[in-house]
């Protein structure tokens, strides 16, 4: 299996580059805030547990989301592997993770973060918020907090990472398609 986790600052390009990486290895790609944004727009239970707090820009309570996801793998399996996008985000979400991987026989083969500065993102998420109407792309006080959700909540896990050794970092600055072919250099590096 090729288990990839994407990693990276609110509009760094994850969902775009999760999707391009799931066409080219036949991946199951998990984005996290999809699920959510779906379950909100239909009013399932766990979307009317996560609005409030995906549509301030703050994260979901752990425990919604890590069970929301080993679903979503449970659902999937057996299959060639997964694109990871925007799971995990805490701490406690990889430890969590790493429960889940070893109770299905898998292993993460690469965590990769796309690296783009904070100006860059913010200017990137106002433009995607006009086309995409994501309630949380349109307010520079919304993407504020999540990209300091981030620093607070989900940095602390490129430490985390690092001390496994999969931990890779991409520039996500530059064409969509250049950003595709450094990943997969790097992928291909790596597998
Ligand atoms: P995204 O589409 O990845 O930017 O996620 C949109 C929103 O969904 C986030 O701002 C959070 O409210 C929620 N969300 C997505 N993934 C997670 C996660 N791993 N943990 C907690 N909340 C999440």
């Amino acid at each position: 299996m090729l288990n990839l986790v994407l990693f990276g600052k609110p509009g760094s390009g994850k969902g775009t580059q999760a999707n391009f990486l799931k066409d080219k290895y036949d991946l199951i790609h998990i984005s996290t805030g999809d699920v959510f944004r779906k379950n909100i727009k239909n009013q399932t239970e766990l979307g009317v547990k996560a609005q409030g707090y995906t549509q301030n820009g703050e994260l979901v309570p752990d425990d919604v989301t890590v069970s929301m996801l080993e679903n979503e793998i449970k659902q999937n399996l057996p299959c060639n592997g997964f694109v990871f996008d925007g799971f995990p985000r805490t701490l406690n979400q990889a430890d969590e993770m790493n429960k889940i991987l070893l109770k299905y026989k898998m292993e993460l083969s690469a965590i990769v973060a796309l690296e783009v500065d904070d100006d860059l993102l913010t200017d990137r998420l106002l433009k995607r918020g006009l086309i995409s109407g994501r309630s949380d792309d349109q307010s520079r006080e919304k993407i504020l907090t999540r990209l300091y959700e981030y620093r607070n909540k989900t940095e602390p896990l490129i430490d985390y990472y690092s001390k496994i050794n999969r931990f890779y970092s991409v520039s996500g600055v530059g064409e969509i398609n250049e950003i595709s072919s450094r990943l997969l250099d790097l992928i291909e590096s790596v597998r």
